[in-house]
């Protein structure tokens, strides 16, 4: 069986792909399966929603079962800012991942140890060949740092911190172990095994 991966994001792709081939899914990318995602508006309110919105188009377009992820960083001194918007935040002052990820360091100027909390938050859409949905949400929780530290991971990954060091120090597979999109992928699998093996995937 084939799923189309609705991301330009090879990453995500590769990450997907680990996951499905095991299950005797082949993973096809939504570039390869003629699916343009710029052309997908994510309006949603809600990570699910945009899930949903990315994982659909590419159902509806090629008629083959489809699997999307929307991401990004909640802070709580930002009233859950920048939110569904991590990846466009502030675009009129920010071109780049480390002009987002400064912005929030200005935005917390003077706000103390104890109210720098904040959290990664992962939801997965994905589309079985019936149309049915199965979906999923996960979150890593942390704290904002004071300056960029660490040379790994992406985005936010260096003011992201868990214990006293950063997600931009942990590696790959560090990160996995405790992220939200590691955490959501794990439980994708779960759910897919029982669905390839026609159980009841909803109760996973
Ligand atoms: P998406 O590709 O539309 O889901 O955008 C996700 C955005 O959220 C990324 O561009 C990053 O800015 C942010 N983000 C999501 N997950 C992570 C992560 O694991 N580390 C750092 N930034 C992340």
């Amino acid at each position: 069986m084939k799923f189309i991966i609705a991301t330009n994001n090879a990453k995500k792709l590769v990450e997907m792909e680990r996951i499905l081939q095991p299950l005797g899914i082949e993973a096809v990318s939504a570039r390869d399966a003629g699916v343009v995602l710029d052309e997908v508006d994510e309006t949603g309110t809600t990570f699910a929603e945009n899930a949903f919105q990315k994982a659909n188009a590419a159902f509806v377009k090629t008629g083959m079962p489809a699997v999307a992820d929307d991401s990004g960083i909640c802070v709580d001194a930002l009233d859950g800012r920048p939110g569904i918007y991590s990846a466009r935040y502030c675009p009129e002052l920010c071109h780049s991942d480390e002009d987002r990820t400064q912005r929030i360091l200005d935005e917390l100027e003077g706000v103390p140890e104890g109210q720098r909390g904040a959290h990664y938050t992962c939801a997965i859409c994905c589309i079985l060949p019936n149309g049915e949905r199965i979906e999923i949400e996960e979150i890593c929780e942390g704290t904002i740092g004071y300056a960029f530290i660490g040379d790994g991971g992406f985005g936010y990954d260096p003011i992201f911190m868990q214990g006293d060091k950063t997600f931009a120090q942990l590696t790959a597979e560090e990160k996995d172990k405790v992220s939200h999109r590691g955490k959501a992928l794990r439980a994708l699998k779960t759910k897919l095994e029982a669905y390839m093996k026609g159980k009841n995937y909803a109760d996973k």
